[in-house]
């Protein structure tokens, strides 16, 4: 189980690797969130704020996406000179190495109210997709 949570108090970024039942304390200002279980999941209370609203959400790098299409662009544009409209098979194998690479990567579980990210947990499936006017109600 990896939980990520930027610390309320000191904004300080943790990443917890959780292997045994433990406390979880901040890594900077130490201040205490309380003890998780390993067999937490997300029926349970977010250990952050109490609150048990998750969303699921691909934990794929969009940044890393983007790059594949635009190189896929490139590669296009540089060999149409050379293959003709057949360079456009560039953009289409990098497109879909694109959807491979997202269909491939797991779920995390995002706690609505704190935004903490909870990975490799059971269930994660079942969670909702992120809906924005559920944001807003944690939002105050
Ligand atoms: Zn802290
Ligand atoms: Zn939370």
């Amino acid at each position: 189980m990896k939980i990520n949570f930027e610390c309320d108090k000191c904004q300080n970024f943790n990443q917890f690797h959780i292997k045994n039942k433990c406390e979880i304390v901040c890594n900077n200002c130490e201040k205490k969130y309380g003890t998780i279980d390993l067999n937490w999941n997300y029926n349970n209370e977010c250990i952050f704020c109490k609150k048990t609203h998750f969303y699921k959400r691909k934990n794929f790098n969009q940044l890393i996406g983007l790059f594949i299409i635009i190189l896929g662009g490139c590669l296009a544009v540089g060999f149409h000179s050379k293959y003709g409209p057949l360079s456009y098979i560039f953009l289409g194998v990098f497109s879909l190495l694109d959807f491979i690479l997202f269909k491939f990567t797991d779920f995390m579980g995002v706690c609505y109210s704190c935004s903490a990210e909870y990975y490799q947990i059971d269930g994660v499936d079942a969670l909702e997709n992120f809906e924005h006017h559920n944001l807003e109600m944690y939002q105050n």
